[in-house]
């Protein structure tokens, strides 16, 4: 590569991650360093306290975040996640990396992210609801269709999402577009659901016809069964991949031969991990699971899952990051000094914010898509989302990851600058 970021000597945080990304692709851009530390730093970080009095009578006290990290190209977007590692450094990092996703998908959105610091596992559902009404409240004097628009991520879903439109709702009348990735019936998208995961097969495509693959018959490793990793293995099966192994917080399977995934996903509609599925599958770890002999790895859980310890065994040929962030710098260094490619997550899992993009734009015009149409518009995107990276990176002799920062680091540094921020 004739731009490889500077190295790096030690495991980074993830905020501090994200900004070495930025950073590096600051480097290659020559861009201002007066822009560049804009772009380095959130605009606005809120930190709330959410008392939570439990079906038993005790006081629970969770702290929540909605980190907004650059608003220069629109409204800000980004999830919210319930998990007890959810801290402010964590909400900050996803929140910068919102901003790079929806410019490189050159979407009219900037980047924020919220979390609970929680374990929504160890709540009841009615809990969970008061929390979640109880959070939105706590964060609508920044929250607004044409201000900051919130979606699910790790935890959270089409649910939560709809709480959390009617707790903001009661007081800012009814506001369906004030959140994405709602239930259909109450103004969500159909093929919304599915847009993460889709989104990353059709980017996953559109590299197979670039680079002469054919992917049917590849052997397919997902980590995480959530929202993404499901609709990631399932869509990667009925194109005739076999995927070969999927995990989730309990642990996974592997069958060199392909596992059932519309079984797999039949059995586990209810919550239960995969590894309580009665079926005759080898169980395997979550490091086992990054280490396999694959074609494609996907990770689709959480962040930080590729570090120095375990980036020297992954056997895989690709990684096709699903997740947010989870191939630490360092790790990424040994991954490309081993010649493994990796589609970046800024690309890779843009199909949720492309999808939340179609969500709201439908909510404001009062007015719905068919799924096909929306799954047509969500593939040409991510598509011309690809090539756009591909091309830079032949060109300039850079990886995809730096290639995906510069153009987005390119569009939103326009953007501050035409508006006069800096
Ligand atoms: P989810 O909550 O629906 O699913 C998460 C999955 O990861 C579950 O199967 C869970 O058991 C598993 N998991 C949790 N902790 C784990 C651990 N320590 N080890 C292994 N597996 C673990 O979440 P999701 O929406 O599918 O999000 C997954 C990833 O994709 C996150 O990094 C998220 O930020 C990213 N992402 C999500 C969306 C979206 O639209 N939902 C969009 C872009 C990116």
């Amino acid at each position: 590569m004739s731009h490889a970021p500077p190295a790096v000597s030690r495991e980074l945080g993830a905020d501090e991650a994200v900004r070495y990304y930025v950073d590096s692709a600051a480097v290659v851009l020559g861009l201002d360093p007066e822009i560049t530390q804009v772009l380095d730093s959130s605009y606005r970080e809120v930190s709330v306290q959410v008392p939570l009095r439990r079906d038993d009578g005790s006081l629970l006290v969770v702290h929540g975040y909605r980190v907004q990290h650059n608003g220069a190209r629109g409204p800000y977007k980004g999830g919210l996640r319930y998990h007890p590692e959810a801290d402010i450094d964590q909400v900050r990092a996803l929140a910068s990396l919102m901003t790079w996703k929806t410019a490189l998908l050159d979407l009219p959105f900037g980047g924020a992210k919220g979390g609970l610091q929680v374990n929504p596992a160890e709540l009841s559902p009615g809990e969970l609801q008061a929390l979640t009404r109880k959070f939105a409240t706590s964060l609508s004097h920044v929250l607004g269709v044409y201000r900051d628009i919130p979606a699910p991520d790790v935890n959270t879903n089409a649910q939560t999402m709809a709480w959390f439109m009617d707790a903001y709702s009661a007081r800012n009348g009814y506001s369906p577009a004030v959140v994405t990735g709602k239930p259909v019936e109450l103004g969500g998208a159909p093929g919304r659901d599915a847009a993460t995961g889709r989104g990353l097969v059709y980017v996953l495509e559109a590299a197979a016809a670039r680079w002469g693959w054919d992917l049917e018959g590849s052997a397919v490793a997902v980590q995480g069964f959530g929202n993404v990793g499901r609709s990631v293995a399932q869509e990667l099966h009925d194109r005739g991949c076999w995927v070969i192994a999927v995990s989730d917080v309990a642990g996974g399977l592997y069958d060199p031969y392909g596992l059932d995934i519309p079984m797999l996903i039949e059995a586990t509609a209810d919550g239960r991990s995969v590894t309580g599925v009665d079926e005759a599958y080898a169980r395997i770890s979550n490091d086992e699971l990054l280490r396999l002999e694959c074609n494609v790895l996907v990770p689709a859980a959480l962040g930080g899952v590729i570090t120095h310890e375990n980036a020297g065994d992954v056997k895989a040929a690709l990684i096709v990051e699903g997740a947010n962030y989870p191939v630490t710098p360092s790790a990424d260094q040994i991954i490309a000094e081993r010649g493994i490619s990796v589609i970046p997550d800024i690309l890779a899992s843009g199909g949720g914010v492309t999808g939340s993009y179609f969500e709201w734009a439908q909510n404001i015009q009062q007015l719905q898509w068919s799924e096909d149409r929306f799954n047509t518009e969500l593939c040409v995107r991510l598509t011309r989302a690809f090539n756009a990276v591909a091309e830079r990176a032949e060109s300039h002799q850079e990886s995809y990851r730096l290639a995906a920062y510069c153009i987005a680091l390119e569009r939103v540094a326009r953007t501050v600058r035409v508006r006069g921020y800096v």
